[in-house]
């Protein structure tokens, strides 16, 4: 049996290779799609061809979203607390996660690959600071991560309760869940979360995302692409 921490075959390393997201399995393909948009004609084909790209583009174009939401894909990600706590508001998806109140082995925590300053003029954004990204303050969060797990293990080993000890555990303790999800909602979820108005660390996540999901819907991808997106 493999353990859930353990990346699938079909994933891409994010955060510096402390974090990753694969491709567990998938449902349906871009002909599902615009046999969907053609149901009601009562047609169903086997290969795409050109028409059928334009009636996808169309689909897309027009927000006739539904004959997408036949395409559904799950994921296994791993990542930091603070990115789950993002991910978890996109309610279109479904989510099980490893549970830390059965299990307390395999704990990991993210440090930073570069340490990002505050934005002055958006609250919410960060920005690229050389004389910031120094070793020791990367260090000093390594070093935090640490002191927080030396004092779950001294909780537990008191007799504390997993539920309870855990609350000392760092935003940076990486969890690993399964989400499952709609092409429709997925690209929602890309296109807000793969923006230079979203975290650093979720990017990274929607990023290799579309890399995973290229193959299965290339010409879906070649239409953003013909939007200026990067995929
Ligand atoms: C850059 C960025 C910054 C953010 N900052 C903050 C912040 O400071 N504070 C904060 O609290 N959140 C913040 N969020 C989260 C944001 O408000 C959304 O909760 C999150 O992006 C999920 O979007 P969504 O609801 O469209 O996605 P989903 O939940 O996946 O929903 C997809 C779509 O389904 C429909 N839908 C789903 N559920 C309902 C419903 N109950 N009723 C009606 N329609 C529904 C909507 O059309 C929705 O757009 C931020 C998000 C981003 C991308």
């Amino acid at each position: 049996m493999q353990h859930l921490n353990i990346a699938p075959d079909n994933h891409v390393k994010v955060l510096g290779g402390q974090g990753w997201v694969g491709l567990i399995d998938h449902l349906g393909t871009e002909t599902t799609i615009v046999n969907a948009a053609r149901v009601s004609f009562g047609r169903l084909k086997e290969k795409m061809d050109y028409r059928d790209i334009t009636l996808l583009e169309y689909l897309i174009e027009n927000k006739h979203t539904s004959p997408l939401e036949h395409v559904v894909f799950t994921f296994s990600v791993h990542c930091p607390l603070f990115v789950r706590g993002q991910w978890h508001r996109h309610r279109t998806w479904s989510f099980n996660e490893i549970s830390r109140r059965y299990t307390e082995v395999d704990l990991e925590f993210y440090t930073p690959p570069s340490i990002r300053a505050q934005s002055e003029n958006n609250r919410q954004a960060s920005v690229a600071n050389s004389t910031l990204d120094r070793p020791e303050l990367k260090q000093k969060i390594s070093d935090h991560n640490m002191k927080s797990l030396a004092l779950y293990e001294e909780l537990l080993a008191a007799g504390v309760c997993r539920e309870q000890a855990r609350g000392v555990l760092p935003q940076n303790m990486m969890v690993t869940f399964w989400g499952t999800v709609d092409l429709n909602n997925l690209l929602h979820f890309l296109d807000l979360r793969d923006s230079e108005h979203a975290q650093w660390e979720i990017r990274e996540y929607a990023a290799a995302i579309k890399k995973l999901i290229k193959p299965i819907i290339p010409n879906v991808a070649k239409y953003f692409e013909s939007k200026g997106q990067i995929w």
